[in-house]
């Protein structure tokens, strides 16, 4: 695979020196770009109930009672402590993890109150609980394609190359119309008396505190015997990318995992049916291997030990991206990120999901 290379995200060693250098100077204008680009993309009204708002809330993906449960002193890692990212703080505070703001105060705190309340999850969570999971995670999406639209928008207008930026804005549009469906389907769900919208695929309550809190969508790309799921490259109009909800959520003295999708979604019943038939810790590996390589949005535990935190491996997997350089237009890049993302690969990276790794409070 000479042809094809993933970029990874992070810096390198030299390019890091060179970074801390000019640190200053490069932070202030990346920081005063982004903060223009976050001020255009911001909308007049919010995002569910449509009326006219001028102070959004902070909106947190992961509930506020889960990252209570594995902070330390009101802090946690967040991904950016493994992919050596300089521009990001390294520790998060609870008010500022995986937030966005496109809905209104009143909308946050009433439309998801069934699925951020702790004492929901001693049993199966209800349809509905599915439903506002699903909203949140679709509306936390728009809320960043909106705001990576806007950016290449402006990089455009700042660097030239319009091409390269018109092409970035088009695949970003695509994305986020999808998830503006999907916001559509779940916001209808949670007003529907019918506990039939979403499908549990997996569910399990584990009697330890796991030390990472995720919630997400994720649009897997090959099964767990090398079959597609999404082709993440196929940018033809009819073709639109399905994904996965997944959380890992600690509570109080237990964790709840899950996987659920849109109900009669059938692109992932291959691989639920694989899933179905491995062993429950391999189950809790391929998880944890998902959010590891897929995602750039989980929290974890600053308890945890440093030794682990600093596995090459593990900052390997983290750094993996689908923005796929072919140099040549035959590469062939979705056999490439399928490489990439090989959910056998789950035994090289520590599984932060099973006991070994509990948060012990003390
Ligand atoms: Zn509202």
């Amino acid at each position: 695979m000479d042809d094809v290379s993933l970029l990874k995200v992070g810096l390198t060693e030299d390019e890091k020196k060179i970074f801390d250098k000019k640190k200053i100077e490069f932070n202030k204008r990346v920081g005063s770009f982004l903060k223009v680009s976050r001020a255009d993309a911001k909308n007049a009204e919010c995002y569910i109930c449509g009326k006219e708002c001028s102070s959004f809330c902070n909106s947190h993906s992961v509930p506020q009672f889960c990252l209570q449960n594995i902070s330390f002193a009101g802090k946690f890692y967040h991904s950016g402590n493994l992919v050596d990212m300089p521009m990001l703080d390294k520790e998060k505070g609870i008010g500022e993890a995986g937030t966005f703001k496109i809905i209104c105060r009143e909308c946050d705190s009433s439309v998801f109150s069934d699925y951020e309340n702790p004492e929901a999850y001693y049993q199966r969570p209800t349809d509905k609980m599915l439903a506002q999971i699903a909203m949140k995670n679709e509306l936390k999406s728009i809320s960043k394609r909106q705001f990576e639209i806007q950016l290449y928008r402006n990089m455009a207008k700042e660097f030239g190359n319009h091409e390269m930026m018109s092409h970035m804005e088009g695949i970003g549009s695509a994305d986020l119309k999808e998830y503006i469906d999907e916001f559509k389907y779940a916001k209808k769900a949670c007003q529907s008396k019918w506990g039939n919208n979403y499908y549990l695929s997996y569910f399990e309550s584990i009697p330890y505190i796991v030390p990472i809190a995720f919630q997400n969508n994720i649009a897997l790309v090959s099964d767990l015997e090398g079959g597609t799921i999404n082709n993440i490259y196929n940018h033809l109009r009819d073709y639109v990318i399905k994904s996965v909800h997944i959380c890992v959520l600690p509570l109080k003295n237990h964790s709840v995992i899950m996987i659920f999708c849109k109900n009669g979604e059938n692109r992932y019943s291959k691989f639920f049916k694989q899933f179905k038939k491995i062993s429950y810790e391999d189950k809790l590996k391929v998880i944890n291997y998902i959010i590891f390589s897929y995602s750039e949005d989980y929290y974890f535990y600053k308890g945890i030990d440093q030794e682990i935190l600093g596995n090459e491996k593990l900052k390997d997997v983290a750094k993996t991206t689908s923005i796929s350089v072919a140099d040549s237009p035959f590469a062939d890049s979705l056999k490439a990120a399928k490489e990439n993302y090989d959910l056998n690969k789950r035994d090289t990276i520590p599984n932060f999901l099973s006991e070994k790794y509990e948060v012990v409070e003390y």
